[in-house]
């Protein structure tokens, strides 16, 4: 089966060149309404066609729990089975959806709940833009945009999902879609260099943010098994290709793990590694999984970003949403599975 979420109006229309060309408009306008057939007015001879070959809402909510701080976790089924997550962020700067880009993942970071059970599949673009349009209708009205800002940091890893990634941003941005502002979207990697050097080349403006996590390739090895096949250095230097081509200030994630990463010489190193790097490094408190990484308490995260913006590091912690709904990647679909199983 074919999924029409996957093509752009323009190719819609090419797919569908056997039927009146308004046909594929008034398809792609349920696509960004997250329609299903059932509210599709068309004849039932060709509704019956295009039922056989296409899926036209390849996602549907199963569970959605709301955060005291009114940030919304959707557990989201795919026509397969499978299921991921998807939150939905209420700020006051415009409202932002962060969207997985994998059922499951194989990088295998230590702290990370997403990466469990392993990497089941990639999303395809059209499942990743009819997410987007799924909580959009389930957050206002169906035919407005109800969000302003895109962050690909939840389940998965983007850039072993490139080729659809890369498409996903295509679609999203068009201004025929969503028409969602390149500046308006993150893009979080473990760090794989040589995707992020693929990336620069197609000059988005988005911003580009790479999960550190640690200072030495030796303690980012005990902790994300990429760190096996690329250095820090390496990633520092394809950040500063990217910046230089694309002009945007890059981001590093830090996540604080006690013991690991927050010593006086981490600020240190950090410093080093951020030197002449337009960058800000975003630290975050450890939303434990479990495991025997420990995190460390809000004051001491508070101190670490205070001692690293005295040796003049732009850093800041990041405020935490939804902790009270398993927040963090992945944590929601792993208790699911295991309820399951
Ligand atoms: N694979 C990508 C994007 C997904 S993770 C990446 O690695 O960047 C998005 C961010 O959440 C990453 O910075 C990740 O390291 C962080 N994260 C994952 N599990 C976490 C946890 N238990 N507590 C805090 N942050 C976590």
């Amino acid at each position: 089966m074919k999924i029409f979420s996957d093509y752009s109006l323009t190719e819609l229309q090419q797919e569908l060149n056997w039927l009146p060309r308004f046909r594929a408009k008034q398809i792609f306008d349920c696509i960004l309404q997250a329609k299903d057939y059932n509210q599709l007015l068309i004849d039932k001879e060709n509704l019956a066609k295009l039922k056989d070959d296409y899926i036209l809402k390849p996602v549907s909510i199963l569970k959605v729990l709301t955060s005291r701080d009114g940030t919304k976790k959707y557990l989201i089924s795919l026509a397969d089975g499978n299921i991921f997550e998807s939150v939905f962020l209420h700020q006051n700067y415009g409202n932002t959806i962060c969207l997985s880009t994998q059922v499951g993942c194989r990088m295998g970071c230590k702290f990370c709940a997403s990466t469990l059970n392993g990497l089941v599949r990639n999303l395809s673009a059209g499942e990743m833009l009819s997410t987007i349009a799924l909580l959009n209708a389930d957050n206002g009205k169906a035919s407005e945009r109800n969000f302003t800002n895109i962050v690909l940091m939840g389940s998965g890893e983007p850039f072993d999902n490139y080729d659809n990634v890369v498409k996903f941003l295509r679609l999203v941005t068009d201004k025929s879609g969503f028409n969602v502002s390149e500046r308006n979207i993150s893009l979080s990697t473990c760090g794989l260099v040589d995707k992020i050097n693929e990336f620069s080349k197609l000059n988005f403006n988005i911003t580009l943010c790479v999960s550190l996590h640690a200072t030495t390739d030796e303690v980012r090895k005990t902790i994300m098994p990429i760190a096996n096949r690329y250095t820090i250095a390496e990633i520092v230097n394809a950040l500063k290709n990217y910046v230089k081509i694309n002009k945007r200030r890059v981001v590093f994630e830090y996540c604080l793990i006690k013991d690991v990463n927050n010593s006086t010489q981490d600020i240190l190193r950090l410093k080093d590694i951020t030197k002449g790097l337009n960058c800000h490094v975003n630290v975050i408190c450890l939303n434990p999984n479990g495991g025997s990484l420990k995190a460390t308490t809000r004051a001491e995260a508070v101190k670490f970003v205070e001692e690293l913006n005295k040796v003049g590091v732009s850093a800041t912690l990041r405020r935490s949403q939804g902790e009270d709904i398993a927040g963090a990647c992945g944590m929601l679909r792993a208790k699911t599975i295991n309820k399951l199983n």
